[in-house]
């Protein structure tokens, strides 16, 4: 039995172990077909059977079955890719490979722990090894080959960052001309205050060693399996400013003239909170954004492997995520690594049959060209070589700043996008990359920023343009004096006198930290911190209309000490909403509204726009509004129905106000139940 191709591709990533392999292969060829897995991704040497570094004798008796589970995925129609479960290592875990490897130089760590097993990636001895490892690999001919996200500077279990090895001091050395040592070189990594020179040689150093790395590896796959395309598992660009990452040149020297695969990941191994797909979908936004012709599968895994860690609806929910978001597949890491039967946990492979229909009409209205809208939010990849380190900082608190901004915006049902808008929002220090070019380009729009934000302006010299005659840095309210609450009293922007919001934040036994402002003579404070007797003391949230002609608010909280539940609230989405429609000069691309938590989009496609909402509260919304920032008129509208077919529906309706769109759905959106609506525009 074939199925016809999906537009929702399904990649499932399994292992054979060599004790159960004739067992688990009969199944896949049995089960594939009726889960409609349109792909298999053998996970090679995985987890707790990991051998470190694979040994050749091993592999090359392995590779024998990896050529009969091509030639059986061949006859059922189910694509034949690999994913080796490590690079270069993610973790030692007692595994020692100097001994089997002779010479091999290991990872070493900031603070001067030697891996045993995972190895530097600039080693010969390493280099030797992989050639072999992965020529036996491209031999099977894979579709895809996945390179893990081991591939990165960080997270290297027992050591955190690296890597410090003599061969990589001896490179750095010669870059700056003169012998460093592992302390000195961290020292100067670590300067408090503005960056040592030494920051920038160092994360270019790593940048240009990890390129040089997956080179190497698609070159070995492609010197003899031409046709096969890498794909890179990512821990997302956050983090990989630690690597001195430059995607776009790190994607071409992966790919080597082919076509790159990409997995974001999505976090959520083990379910919690449906607000964890916050995160999920902006890792999806961000990693295209600096992949953007990568070919997207997301990781939808779950550890470890039983409905113990996640739920069939949940995983479900991340799948649907991954093609509203635009994703050409996912690869699911779902069924154990020990050789269990996926039969154990049928529900699984149930709802991946079930909800085939359904994903496939979403993905083919997600893939179609065109854009998601929304505030836009910023990344750059320097900015751990521009980042100001604090006394005593380690290595980890380089890493860029800004997911605080995207999920104060989510979840006040405000969408988000990395692409070109008219308003932007940023935190933290994520500024200080952009040159002061770019700087005065985004102060002539809409822009929002948070203390910390508005800090690095001001002492780049933009003060007058963000409407501060000071700044202090951010510190701990309690350190300033007793301060009770945010009071969001303008009116102009929807707020009223004894409107309070709790500075409790971002929780229970938390305190914020607070930058005392002052604001020019032409600012407008919006908010303001207020004391027990509820008088008050400080702005809270101010803004102001500049020279350049652009408009700018500030918040003088310090968002990633703030952001958490106890920061949002209704509100705070009357503040958010008044503040950035005065940004925007008038409606956002896209907001929604109806209820709490949502993960809201809008895509245009030319005449056409695809609206999605996840409602991710338990609670049902009675009914939902997007407001539009929309000249033209709707000419038709469907929803997406359960069975997959794309249907008018009497709940929907639409009303056409100055410059604006409303378009309402006056039925439940239940978290299980995603609403997705077509909207065509008039020509
Ligand atoms: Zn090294």
């Amino acid at each position: 039995m074939k199925n016809p191709p999906s537009t929702a591709w399904y990649a499932l990533r399994r292992s054979l172990p060599t004790w159960s392999f004739e067992k688990n292969l009969r199944e896949l060829v049995k089960l594939l077909p009726e889960y409609r897995i349109d792909e298999i991704i053998v996970v090679v040497d995985t987890e707790d059977f990991t051998h470190g570094q694979p040994p050749l004798d091993w592999l090359r008796a392995y590779q024998t079955g990896l050529f009969r589970i091509a030639e059986a995925m061949k006859k059922i129609g189910v694509r034949y890719s690999l994913n080796p479960w490590i690079t270069v290592g993610h973790c030692d875990r007692g595994r020692d490979d100097r001994g089997t490897l002779p010479g091999l130089t290991t990872m070493v760590g900031d603070n001067g722990v030697e891996c045993t097993s995972c190895a530097c990636p600039m080693d010969p001895v390493w280099r030797g090894h992989a050639k072999e490892v992965w020529t036996l690999y491209g031999q099977t001919r894979p579709a895809v080959i996945w390179v893990e996200d081991d591939i990165r500077t960080f997270n290297h279990e027992p050591i955190q960052f690296g890597c410090f090895c003599e061969r990589h001091m001896a490179r750095f050395s010669r870059a700056v001309g003169r012998p460093v040592a592992r302390e000195e070189l961290l020292a100067a990594l670590m300067q408090p205050g503005r960056p040592h020179e030494w920051r920038g040689a160092w994360l270019s150093m790593q940048r240009g060693v990890m390129n040089e790395t997956v080179n190497f590896l698609a070159r070995t796959v492609h010197a003899v399996s031409p046709e096969s395309c890498l794909g890179l598992m990512s821990s997302g660009p956050r983090q990989h400013v630690l690597d001195g990452r430059d995607w776009r040149a790190f994607g071409e020297a992966m790919g080597d003239g082919r076509p790159i695969y990409s997995r974001p990941p999505m976090d959520n191994y083990v379910e919690g909170p449906l607000r964890g797909f916050y995160y999920s979908h902006d890792s999806i936004k961000l990693t295209r954004h600096c992949l953007p012709t990568a070919i997207d599968q997301t990781e939808v895994e779950n550890i470890p492997f039983t409905r113990y860690a996640k739920s069939a609806t949940f995983t479900f929910l991340e799948m649907a995520i991954s093609f509203a978001y635009g994703c050409q597949g996912v690869t699911m890491n779902i069924y154990d690594h020990s050789g269990v039967p996926m039969a154990d946990e049928p529900w699984y492979g149930r709802t991946f049959a079930e909800k085939k229909p359904f994903l496939n009409a979403l993905a083919a209205a997600a893939q179609k060209p065109g854009r998601y809208r929304g505030v836009q939010l910023l990344h750059h990849d320097r900015s751990a070589e521009s980042k100001h380190a604090a006394p005593g900082a380690r290595y980890g608190s380089l890493a860029e700043d800004g997911a605080a901004t995207m999920e104060i915006l989510e979840t006040h049902g405000l969408a988000t996008t990395y692409d070109a808008e008219g308003v932007i929002a940023t935190s933290g220090q994520t500024l200080r990359a952009f040159s002061d070019e770019q700087l005065r380009t985004m102060l002539a729009g809409g822009l929002l920023l948070d203390a910390r934000a508005a800090l690095v302006l001001f002492e780049r010299g933009f003060g007058d343009q963000i409407g501060l005659t000071s700044i202090q840095p951010p510190r701990c309210v309690d350190e300033i004096e007793p301060l009770g609450a945010e009071e969001f009293f303008h009116p102009d922007f929807g707020g009223a006198e004894k409107t309070f919001m709790t500075l409790t934040l971002p929780w229970l036994m938390c305190r914020p930290s607070l930058s005392a402002i002052e604001p020019g003579p032409r600012a407008r404070v919006v908010s303001r911190m207020v004391n027990p007797d509820a008088q008050g003391r400080y702005p809270g949230m101010v803004v102001f209309e500049n020279s350049l002609g652009g408009r700018v608010a500030v918040h003088a909280l310090e968002l990633s000490t703030a952001f958490g539940t106890a920061f949002c609230h209704p509100h705070r989405r009357r503040q958010l909403m008044g503040v950035l429609t005065w940004l925007a000069r008038g409606p956002l691309p896209v907001s929604v509204d109806g209820g709490v938590y949502p993960l809201a989009f809008r895509k245009d496609c030319g005449e056409t726009s695809l609206l999605g909402l996840f409602n991710l509260t338990l609670d049902a919304w009675p009914h939902a509004e997007f407001t539009l920032a929309e000249q033209r008129r709707v000419v038709g509208m469907k929803v997406l129905k359960q069975d997959g077919r794309w249907a008018k529906s009497k709940a929907l309706s639409s009303r056409k106000r100055a410059g604006s769109l409303t378009v309402s759905y006056d039925a439940p959106v239940t978290f299980d139940e995603p609403l997705f609506v077509e909207v065509t525009w008039d020509k």
